[in-house]
Formats: C-alpha cells, structure tokens, sequence
C-alpha cells in the first residue's frame, strides 16, 4: 500500500474523462488498497481515481470514518441508474483544499457498478453517502463540485482561488 499524490485545481487531468475498468485484477486491486490509504490520510470521505492521476472508473468512500472504525465502500464502473429528490450540502474536495460551497444535488440515489473484487454491487443511498456519491462519481466525469455551482458563484471562486494560490506560492 502507497500513499498517492492528490492531484489539485487546476490541474487539467481532473478535467478529463475516465475510461471503464475491463477487469477488477491485481493492477486496480492495488489502485484501490493505495486510494483507500490516500483517502484515509488526507483524510477525506471520498476519493475518485482521476484524482491520483489514473483515469479510471473507480472510486473509494468512508463517509462514517471518524474514530479509526473503517468502513471502506469500493465502486468499480459506478453508474447512477435512479437519482431523486433534491438536497443542498456545503461540500469540499481534497482537490480544491481550503475552498467548500453549497451544491445541490440528488437526495437519493442507486448506484451500480462491481466492487473490489469485482462482483456486482448496488447501492441505494440518500444523505451523505448520496451526496458523496454523486460528488466521486462527477470526478470519473472530469467535474468537480465547484463546475455545479451558479455562474456567479464559480467566478467567485476563480478569483478566490487565484488569489489563494498566489497567496501559497508567495508562502512557500
Ligand atoms: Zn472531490
């Protein structure tokens, strides 16, 4: 296991469209136990691959993870077959660090893909872990949370940013 780099706005790979699995074999297995340990350190509650640079339909959650208990959810080829209702959540992403925005989404959702080892799995969700469903699976998408909100907003958040960065590249 390996703690990968995670790739931050604005790189251009976050951007990008994943491609699917073909096979849950010892190359994704490895993906997957280093992407769990990535997310665990960061820590975040999700992590989609694109964010460490692969582009390829798999994502990692925990969104109980609180007191050292793990409880890892692993999505394969994700695909939301059912979403309903409406919700909006203050998000954040380990890709945009020290920036967080409301975002409406889904209140539910079914999602299906394979698991981590490759078996079918479906998972019907609502609150967090429908919230973070949608915002890992967006990434394999080459969206992040910030391209969901209003114009207004998201140029907001480029001059916040900017000037954030500007701010961090002074620092260091
Ligand atoms: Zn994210």
């Amino acid at each position: 296991m390996a703690i990968r780099e995670i790739l931050t706005y604005p790189e251009p790979l976050l951007k990008k469209l994943s491609k699917p699995v073909d096979e849950v074999g010892d190359e994704i297995k490895t993906l997957i136990s280093d992407m769990l340990e990535t997310m665990y350190e960061a820590p975040g509650v999700g992590l989609a691959a694109p964010q460490v640079g692969v582009l390829k339909r798999v994502i990692v959650l925990d969104i109980e993870y609180k007191e050292g208990e793990r409880q890892p959810i692993v999505l394969v080829n994700p695909e939301i077959i059912e979403s309903s209702g409406e919700t909006t959540y203050e998000e954040g992403c380990l890709s945009i660090p020290e920036y967080n925005a409301e975002v409406v989404r889904a209140s539910e959702v079914t999602v299906n893909g394979l698991d981590g080892e490759g078996h079918p799995l479906s998972i019907k969700a609502d609150g967090l872990l429908a919230i973070a469903l949608q915002h890992e699976i967006d990434h394999l998408d080459g969206i992040l949370f910030v391209d969901r909100l209003g114009s207004m907003k998201r140029d907001i958040f480029r001059r916040k940013y900017k000037k954030l960065m500007k701010e961090r590249a002074e620092a260091s």
